[in-house]
């Protein structure tokens, strides 16, 4: 294919993805495809000559959809929405066009320059202090090991990035239970291991209770530890557990310890002024990360993380050979020297043109609508015979499961679940709650209606009905 023939297979590739979207609610929500029937229907080696475009497209339109989940979907409730707004998608086609590689401010000066930007722009929506400059990662689970080296590094005075760990004491970093597993995996890949990661214990609302983070901060000190780090948790995933920041946080300044906030998906409804008192004292954090691909409709990947003093992370994770080196850098910001890999892509076009094209008043509308509709579902489920809400929203998620009637609670939810995203209308995941399988319901998706929620409902009930019949 040459770049003369691009317009006319962008054209189609536009008005396929047009068609698509209309269509979705014509399609299962999770793919229905059994293991190994996509790759069945693909070549097993590359041509040694090309194709013609028409077969590829072909190819793509008669495979590829009904192998995928349709995370577009609007009756898609599973996990958290990973939404793209169609503004978002267009930013994605106009940045792929140019396909540049945005590691350094001379690489790409419009790309870091309207980070800086965007940045801001967030900063503000947020209504976060003027302090706070945010940069754009791939994902939430890269900001939280951004923001875990870096606590490990203002712990050992940046001495362990040469020297490495062995000859300190044992390094500890808290968080509660309900933080996703994503800081897990931060303290493994940054050497201070599962084991001194601390969950601590929490109150009757699944916060973190500050009493038993200070013991366990003075236990570990009596015992010859290094505390580290405190990493509050803002909308959980499980449940959407929120921890109450501002008693956690002054703990981690008393420590002169360093502090990470997992805002990834609720931090998006702070755009929402009714709902900042949730993450009352966000000020005294030194990083925090909330994902824009989550909630907010920027097109998958946008994880935005926020630092009240980048100089921390900078001297964490920067790395300068010669061949790096630029000129003028008093005027201008290189993010390559505020995350982990070197190359970037050119992520703040889709939040530029997200932000213009919808304004903050149409995105608050939509999350507050989403907020609004699952407190709809859960009322309507609560009063269903048989069902039984284990945990009642928080934003815009809340848990339910089949009540224990002759057999095994667990066992027959499971069985619901299977049934309802066998049948394809809408699509559910699960979570564990206090040791029971319970149904996680979550409203997300950008184009989701009042009707898809109901609908929703509607199945989640007569499913329901039958395999309670069946039981
Ligand atoms: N934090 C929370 C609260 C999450 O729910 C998730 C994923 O759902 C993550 C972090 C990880 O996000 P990412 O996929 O961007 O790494």
């Amino acid at each position: 294919m040459q770049h003369d023939e691009l317009p006319e297979w962008s054209k189609k590739a536009a008005e396929w993805a047009a068609d698509y979207h209309a269509t979705l609610r014509e399609r299962p929500v999770r793919s229905q495809s059994a293991p190994g029937e996509i790759s069945r229907q693909i070549a097993k080696s590359p041509p040694d000559s090309a194709d013609s475009m028409e077969a590829i497209f072909a190819d793509f339109q008669n495979i590829i959809p009904e192998g995928m989940t349709h995370w577009q979907h609007p009756r898609f409730f599973a996990y958290f929405s990973s939404n793209a707004a169609p503004a978002s998608m267009l930013a994605e086609q106009l940045a792929n066009a140019i396909s540049a590689q945005c590691m350094l401010w001379q690489t790409s000066p419009a790309a870091a320059e309207l980070e800086t930007v965007m940045m801001d722009w967030l900063r503000q929506a947020l209504d976060l202090p003027q302090v706070f400059r945010g940069v754009i990662h791939d994902s939430a689970t890269t900001a939280t090991l951004c923001a875990v080296l870096t606590m490990r590094e203002h712990a050992l005075k940046w001495r362990g990035l040469n020297e490495g760990l062995a000859g300190h004491p044992p390094l500890r970093i808290y968080a509660s239970a309900q933080t996703h597993c994503s800081v897990d995996k931060a303290a493994r890949l940054a050497g201070i291991g599962q084991a001194n990661l601390i969950k601590v214990d929490t109150d009757d609302d699944w916060a973190m209770r500050p009493d038993a983070l200070r013991q366990a901060i003075q236990n570990d000190r009596a015992a010859g530890m290094l505390p580290i780090g405190i990493i509050g948790c803002i909308g959980g995933t499980s449940f959407g557990a929120s921890d109450r920041l501002r008693a956690i946080l002054n703990i981690s300044k008393d420590e002169n310890m360093y502090s990470h906030v997992d805002a990834a998906w609720a931090g998006s409804a702070m755009i929402c002024p009714e709902h900042r008192h949730i993450w009352d004292g966000i000020e005294l954090a030194d990083s925090l990360v909330v994902n824009p691909h989550k909630w907010l409709g920027a097109s998958f990947d946008c994880s935005v993380q926020f630092l009240r003093d980048p100089a921390a992370q900078v001297q964490t994770l920067s790395l300068r050979p010669d061949y790096l080196k630029t000129q003028e850098e008093d005027e201008i910001t290189n993010y390559s020297d505020w995350t982990i890999p070197l190359g970037r892509r050119f992520r703040a076009l889709k939040i530029w043109f997200l932000l213009r094209a919808h304004g903050l008043d149409d995105l608050r509308n939509r999350i507050r609508n989403h907020i609004a509709w699952t407190q709809l579902a859960c009322d309507a489920l609560e009063t269903t015979p048989g069902i039984e809400i284990m945990t009642r929203p928080n934003f815009a998620l809340f848990t339910f499961r089949l009540a224990p009637h002759d057999g095994d609670a667990d066992e027959s939810t499971r069985e619901l679940l299977q049934q309802i995203n066998a049948d394809g209308r809408i699509y559910l995941t699960q979570t564990s709650h206090q040791g029971m399988f319970v149904i996680r319901l979550t409203v997300g998706q950008f184009d989701t209606t009042r009707d898809d929620v109901e609908m929703a409902v509607r199945v989640i009930r007569e499913i329901a009905a039958r395999v309670t019949k069946q039981n």
